[in-house]
C-alpha cells in the first residue's frame, strides 16, 4: 500500500492548479485515534473562494461548459474507476483523518466510486418534456445546470457526501467549489487529484479547505454562486440559507436527525436486532441518519432490551486502524459534547454499555457506547441529536402512540418500521414525518440510488438517486408559436 499522504495536503485546487492559500496560513489536522498531528492543511479564506468561484465560472464558459452530457458522464465513470483502484488508500486516509474504522472507511470509498458510476451513467439520461398547450404552439422543457454550485460538507462522511453532491452537480454540467470540513479534508483533496487524472477540465472542480466561519461563510455569501448544497448542523444550515437568501439562490440543506425505529410485537426480531444496534453505533453514532431512538411495543420490550444490552456488551471501542466496531469521535470537543449528554442521562437506566480497549491511546477521543432504557419521550436524550454512540429505548402500547412519539421531535430524516402486518406498514409509511421510511430494514448512509433528505429541522431538498439531478439543474420552458 502506498503512503497514505500521496499528495501535498496544504494546497487548494483552483482552476486546475494546486495553490497555496492566499492567507499563507495553515490549519492542523488531528488524528482522533490518538490526538497526534497528521499534517497541515490550507486555511483558505474569502480571497481563495473568490478565485475558485471565478475559475468555476470560466470552466462553465469554456471546455467544461461545452462538453456533452455523454462526455461528462464518461469523465465521471472514469473517476469512479480511479476511486475503485485507490479504495484502500482512500480508506487509510479516512481512517486516519475521521477516526473511522477501516471497514467503514472502505465502504465509504466504495460508495464514492458508486456515486461516480451512478451519476456518470445518468448524465445523459435527464430529459425534458413536451407540454400540450394552445393550438399552434409547441412547448417543451430543458434541464440546464445552475452554473456554479457551492458544496459545504461536514467531517462525518466526507467521501459519501462529496460523491452524492459533487457527483450529481458535475453530471448536470455545473462547475463546483467544494469547502470540506476543517476537521477532515484529506479524501476531498485525494478525490480532486483523481478527478484531474480522470480528465475533468480545469475549474470544473475547485477545492478550498478552511474554517467554516471564513471559507464556508465566504462561499455561502458569494454573489457568483448559483446554488448551494450544505450538509451539517441546523445552526450552520440556517446561517448558510440566510447568506444565500441575500443573493436569492437556492439551497439544499441536509441537516441533523433523531431517527426512530419502531419495533412491533409481530416483528422478526432476529432480522431487526443487527439493524437496531448498528444504525446507532455506526461511525460512532456520528451519522445524520443514525437511529438514536428505538421504540418497542410492550410485548417484546424486555426481550429487545436484554438482546440489545448483550450486543452492547460486545462493542469494543478503539483506534480506527485496528478496525474496531466503534472508533473514536472526531475530536476532543465532540467527546465533551457526548459525555455531557451522558451526564444528562444520569436519571435514566443504563441498559447496556460497550468498552474501550485497554491499550487505547490516552489522547484518543473515545466514549462509551451507551444504551438507555425506559426513556420518557420528552427526555432531552430522546429529543436532541447527540451525534455519538448513544441510543434510547422507549416502550409503547399502540401503533397510534408509536407514531405520535416518532413524530414528536423537530427532525424527520429517516424512520423504520419492523412488523409483519402489511396494512400497518403502509399506514405508518404514510404517517411518519420523515424523508425516508424503511420497512423491515434500515439504511444509515449508503443507498446511492435512494433519494435522501429531511423534513422539519432535518432540512429540505433531496440528494442521492436520480432526484438529485433535478435539484442540481433548473427547468427552462420553451414555448414556440408556429401557427
Ligand atoms: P457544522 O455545521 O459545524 O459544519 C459543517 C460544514 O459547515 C463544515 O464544512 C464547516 O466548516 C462549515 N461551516 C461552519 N460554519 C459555517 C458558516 N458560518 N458558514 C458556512 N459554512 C460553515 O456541522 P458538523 O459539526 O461538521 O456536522 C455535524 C452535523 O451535520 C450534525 O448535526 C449532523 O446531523 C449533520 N449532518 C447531516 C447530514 C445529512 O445528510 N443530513 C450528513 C452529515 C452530517
Amino acid at each position: 500500500m502506498s503512503n497514505p499522504l500521496w499528495f501535498d495536503p496544504s494546497l487548494c485546487l483552483i482552476g486546475g492548479e494546486w495553490k497555496k492559500p492566499a492567507s499563507g496560513q495553515c490549519l492542523t489536522l488531528v488524528n482522533p485515534s490518538d490526538g497526534s498531528e497528521i499534517c497541515q492543511i490550507a486555511r483558505g479564506n474569502e480571497r481563495d473562494i473568490d478565485s475558485a468561484v471565478q475559475a468555476a465560472r470560466s470552466a462553465r464558459d469554456d471546455e467544461w461548459g461545452r462538453m456533452t452530457a455523454l462526455e461528462r458522464g464518461r469523465v465521471l465513470t472514469r473517476l469512479g474507476q480511479l476511486v475503485l483502484e485507490r479504495v484502500d488508500d482512500l480508506a487509510q486516509l479516512e481512517a486516519m483523518d475521521v477516526g473511522k474504522p477501516l471497514t467503514q472507511a472502505r465502504a465509504d470509498a466504495v460508495a464514492l466510486a458508486r456515486y461516480c458510476e451512478f451519476y456518470g451513467g445518468a448524465a445523459d439520461k435527464v430529459m425534458g418534456e413536451t407540454i400540450p398547450y394552445l393550438d399552434g404552439y409547441t412547448v417543451y422543457t430543458l434541464r440546464e445546470p445552475h452554473g456554479v454550485t457551492g458544496h459545504i460538507v461536514p467531517w462525518n462522511y466526507p467521501m459519501q457526501i462529496i460523491g452524492r453532491s459533487v457527483g450529481a452537480a458535475l453530471a448536470m454540467g455545473n462547475a463546483c467549489v467544494l469547502k470540506p470540513a476543517e476537521e477532515a479534508c484529506l479524501t476531498a483533496l485525494a478525490f480532486a487529484h483523481l478527478a484531474i487524472q480522470a480528465g475533468l477540465p480545469p475549474g470544473a472542480l475547485n477545492v478550498v479547505p478552511g474554517l467554516g466561519g471564513e471559507a464556508g461563510e465566504a462561499l455561502s455569501a458569494h454573489p457568483g454562486v448559483d446554488h448551494i448544497s450544505f450538509t451539517g448542523s441546523v445552526a450552520t444550515g440556517a446561517l448558510v440559507q440566510q447568506a444565500a437568501g441575500r443573493n436569492v439562490v437556492p439551497v439544499t440543506l441536509e441537516l441533523g436527525g433523531k431517527s426512530p425505529q419502531l419495533v412491533f410485537d409481530d416483528a422478526d426480531l432476529d432480522a431487526a436486532l443487527p439493524f437496531l444496534v448498528n444504525a446507532g453505533i455506526q461511525n460512532a453514532g456520528q451519522t445524520c441518519s443514525a437511529s438514536s431512538r428505538i421504540l418497542v411495543q410492550r410485548g417484546v420490550y424486555q426481550q429487545i432490551k436484554s438482546r440489545m444490552s448483550e450486543a452492547y456488551s460486545e462493542l469494543s471501542v478503539g483506534p480506527a486502524m485496528n478496525d474496531p466496531r466503534v472508533g473514536p469521535l472526531i475530536s476532543e470537543r465532540q467527546k465533551q459534547i457526548v459525555n455531557g449528554f451522558l451526564e444528562k442521562g444520569a436519571d435514566l437506566t443504563v441498559a447496556g454499555q460497550g468498552q474501550i480497549v485497554e491499550n487505547a491511546p490516552e489522547n484518543g477521543a473515545y466514549v462509551l457506547p451507551t444504551l438507555f432504557a425506559d426513556v420518557p419521550p420528552d427526555h432531552v436524550l430522546a429529543r436532541d441529536e447527540i451525534f455519538g454512540p448513544v441510543q434510547v429505548l422507549i416502550p409503547f402500547e399502540t401503533a397510534e402512540e408509536a407514531l405520535s412519539i416518532a413524530n414528536s421531535t423537530d427532525y424527520g430524516l429517516v424512520a423504520s418500521v419492523w412488523t409483519r402486518d402489511g396494512a400497518r406498514q403502509m399506514r405508518l409509511a404514510k404517517g411518519l414525518q420523515s424523508g425516508q421510511v424503511f420497512i423491515n430494514n434500515y439504511g444509515a448512509g449508503g443507498g446511492v440510488e435512494l433519494p435522501f433528505g429531511g423534513v422539519g429541522k432535518s432540512g429540505h431538498g433531496r440528494e442521492k438517486g436520480f432526484e438529485a439531478l433535478y435539484g442540481f439543474s433548473q427547468l427552462k420552458t420553451v414555448a414556440a408559436y408556429h401557427g
